[in-house]
């Protein structure tokens, strides 16, 4: 019978004890952080975008486009929590996350140094609006979205639900510069690949992305898009009605001002969880939009 060898090593115990040292001093433990997940994988978009993908806590159950609270300890020894919206569908086994990397902010100027391996801290308790519960059944779902909030439809482009539910989904993604719509396009590109989903999207996702400043195929805001008519013209569907059309906006807060306005001359009203509606509204964050 062969001697026992150490777990991942071909040594004996007899090789081992020759080779350790005498004094080898006991590492302290690294402490847990509360509520703790483990990062495995980190990509960086651009200078100011990322994503990262965690471990998910085995009694989570969210609904796709809902957020939670994540974060890192404070310098102060207390944890520094923000609102993320949950990038990944419900059925995944992790967690993604994409975000904006604020220089001087108090969180995401630590939380873009993350590496793979490293924990975070994660409130598993699930909440928002943009979720199907809150609409009324449609013909079409419209998701609006500038910057980092694709997030929330990045969950919902990858869940079934959203194709049993509806004949066409557009995704509208406006950003600054193409090198910031990458997160999302190559998202929909996998999508559009992928062996489980491919056919269920197929023909059923439009995707529509934008640029306001640098020169593109496809420029301008969400609103201008709408408002005149141009993104039904492109697609060649008809002009946004309250019978067949559904949105979920989720922008800056002056952006969801703005698309508020024009959702409503369509004739689209409001709702809420408590009350499904034509559209729903979720903040991304506060601050200068695109
Ligand atoms: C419901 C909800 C969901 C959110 N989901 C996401 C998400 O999925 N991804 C994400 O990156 N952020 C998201 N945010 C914003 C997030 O909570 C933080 O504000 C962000 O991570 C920056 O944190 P910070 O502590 O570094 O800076 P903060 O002090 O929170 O913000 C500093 C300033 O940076 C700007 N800013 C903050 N967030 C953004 C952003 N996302 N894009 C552009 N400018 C921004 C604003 O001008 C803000 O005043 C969400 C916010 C809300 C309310």
């Amino acid at each position: 019978m062969p001697p026992p060898t150490y777990a991942g090593t071909n040594e004996t115990s007899e090789s081992k004890t020759l080779t350790q040292s005498p004094i080898a001093p006991a590492k302290p433990a690294k402490p847990h952080l509360p509520d703790s997940q483990t990062v495995t994988s980190v990509q960086h978009w651009t200078d100011r975008l990322f994503s990262f993908r965690v471990t998910r806590p085995q009694s989570l159950r969210f609904r796709s486009g809902e957020f939670v609270m994540i974060g890192l300890m404070g310098d102060n020894g207390k944890p520094l929590l923000r609102a993320y919206s949950i990038a990944s569908p419900n059925w995944d086994e992790e967690l993604e996350f994409y975000s904006i990397k604020v220089p001087d902010g108090p969180l995401t100027s630590k939380l873009q140094h993350i590496n793979v391996g490293d924990e975070i801290i994660l409130r598993p308790k699930p909440v928002g609006t943009l979720v199907h519960d809150a609409l009324l059944p449609g013909k079409r779902v419209w998701f609006l979205a500038t910057g980092t909030g694709i997030a929330p439809f990045a969950s919902l482009m990858r869940d079934p639900e959203t194709y049993e539910k509806y004949d066409q989904v557009i995704m509208m993604h406006t950003c600054r510069t193409a090198d910031e719509l990458e997160y999302g396009r190559k998202l929909v590109e996998d999508l559009q690949n992928d062996e489980l989903i491919g056919e269920m999207v197929e023909g059923k996702l439009l995707y529509y992305p934008t640029t306001t400043r640098e020169e593109t195929a496809r420029m301008g805001r969400i609103t201008d898009n709408l408002s005149t008519g141009k993104v039904f013209e492109d697609l060649g569907i008809p002009p946004m009605n309250q019978s067949e059309d559904r949105a979920m906006v989720c922008g800056s807060l002056d952006f969801n001002i703005d698309v508020k306005a024009v959702l409503e001359s369509f004739g689209l009203r409001e709702g809420a969880n408590s009350e499904p509606r034509e559209y729903v509204v979720e903040k991304a964050f506060v601050g200068d939009g695109i």
